[in-house]
């Protein structure tokens, strides 16, 4: 495994790349919960047209826990899955409601990272992942959410070791990225994999980080990139 040491170098080039994006809010947990159901095995364009047709036919959060799943499963049929996400959703909102009496979420200001992915992961159809996204995106905690691409770019600069699961990356990753770079450093992976590191053939040639990575296959290696 490589060197965890080389880490800030690789999140230094990718910012340097496609910049530090800065934090804020895209959605309220409960949304970004919603959503990160709704995009699983969809792009992100077709689950946010799901959400907001959800959110068109129930404006108010706790009125889809109380909806039957086939009506749910009616609104957000546009996204695909829709019978399956539906259930997922309806038993997360549900179970929220009952455990805290509305779906504010601010309960996951009280716990710790672990203890709200822990909780979070409880409800059947609510992975890692997902518990990660509504931790990062909505709340800004130093939890890493390990997507598709997020995945193949860290196992290719072989900071995950051979045969690591989704599981143990998200570990991994959070536990060797300074709290304040997980954001960064997981939108500029996303963005690395989209656009260099592709899931066919990697285009190791114009990768701003080749000289860092053991999985490259460029003919010729990168000139050493200049500090900033
Ligand atoms: S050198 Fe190639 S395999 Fe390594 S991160 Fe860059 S594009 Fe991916």
């Amino acid at each position: 495994m490589i060197s965890p040491a080389r880490l800030p170098v690789v999140i230094k080039r990718l910012e340097h790349e496609y910049g530090r994006p800065r934090w804020q809010p895209r959605f309220s947990p409960v949304e970004e919960l919603v959503f990160t159901i709704l995009s699983q095995n969809t792009t992100d364009v077709n689950a946010g047209r799901a959400l907001d047709s959800l959110r068109k036919k129930y404006p108010v959060w706790e009125q889809v826990a109380r909806e039957p799943v086939e009506s749910i499963a009616a609104a957000i049929k546009g996204g695909g899955l829709a019978a399956t996400k539906a259930r997922y959703i309806s038993g997360a909102l549900r179970g929220i409601l009952a455990d805290h009496g509305d779906l504010t979420m601010e309960f996951l200001n009280r716990m710790e990272d672990k203890e709200a992915v822990s909780y979070l992961t409880g409800f059947t159809g609510v992975g890692i992942k997902t518990a990660a996204c509504v931790l990062l995106f909505s709340l800004g905690r130093p939890v890493m959410p390990v997507d598709t691409h997020v995945f193949r770019v860290a196992k290719r600069l072989d900071f995950l070791g051979a045969g690591a699961t989704r599981a143990r990356a998200h570990r991994i990753l959070d536990a060797i990225t300074p709290p304040a770079d997980v954001f960064s450093f997981h939108v500029n992976l996303v963005q690395h994999g989209r656009r260099v590191c592709k899931a066919g053939r990697p285009l190791c040639g114009i990768c701003v980080i080749e000289p860092l990575c053991p999985s490259s296959i460029a003919e010729e290696p990168s000139p050493p990139w200049p500090e900033p």
